[in-house]
């Protein structure tokens, strides 16, 4: 292994840090170790895509924001016959190896995009073109689980929006369910850049927009949002 630069003893947060720490649950309560404080402090690296969730059996990269030291964050369980359990173990890396491994994660992130990318344009398809609710409920949805994962969703917004406001206004349950999950999407797309606030908003004011659009609810949640952003 690598020499491990000693910078981590200066920063406030890794001088707070062993080199390996392990902490142990049992049915949710900590029977063993402790992890320290400062371990909330550091960064997922490929977060959102990569997190330290305690929900299955997984490991991810941490690096400190302060000093940039890496850290191996790996999370396992047992089922036993008296209840689950849990264990992290938290393991300082030298620089050699977490950059490798940050590589590797970036590399991982790089080609879940280029796959989500190719799988989006069906759905960016259905979105622009069809009347079918359920079609359009489906493409949003799956758009919306790349944007959980923090994919790039800026190509489709033209199309979100576009479906958004072919769908807003009728008076019909299920598609004003599916606006409202438009409307979620396009919001936190809005929030990323004043220029899709701007792009979304002139689609808003279009003339193609029917008055009983914009007298829906979820018309006047997306323009006052839009307006928002722009004011900033
Ligand atoms: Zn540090």
């Amino acid at each position: 292994m690598a020499k491990k630069a000693d910078r981590h003893l200066k920063c406030s947060i890794c001088k707070n840090i062993p080199e390996r720490v392990e902490a142990f649950w049992k049915g949710g309560e900590l029977l063993g170790g402790e992890l320290p404080r400062a371990e909330q402090k550091l960064e997922v690296v490929g977060a959102p895509f990569f997190n330290d969730r305690m929900s299955q059996g997984h490991n991810c990269l941490k690096q400190c924001p302060k000093c940039g030291t890496y850290y191996d964050w790996d999370f396992s369980y047992e089922f036993l016959v008296n209840g689950t359990e849990d264990e992290v173990v938290l393991t300082r890396l030298s620089d050699k190896d977490g950059e490798k491994r940050a590589k590797v994660v970036f590399e991982t992130i790089g080609s879940a995009d280029k796959k989500f990318r190719v799988e989006a344009e069906a759905w960016v398809k259905t979105l622009s073109t069809s009347q079918d609710g359920k079609g359009v409920y489906g493409a949003a949805n799956s758009l919306q689980a790349g944007q959980f994962l923090g994919h790039d969703l800026s190509f489709a917004v033209p199309a979100l929006t576009k479906a958004f406001v072919r769908f807003s206004g009728k008076e019909d349950e299920f598609l004003e369910q599916c606006s409202s999950l438009i409307y979620f999407v396009l919001r936190e797309e809005i929030k990323e850049s004043p220029e899709i606030a701007r792009q979304v908003f002139d689609k808003l004011r279009g003339e193609k927009v029917t008055k009983k659009t914009k007298d829906s609810r979820q018309y006047k949640w997306l323009y006052d949002d839009c307006r928002e952003v722009l004011r900033r």
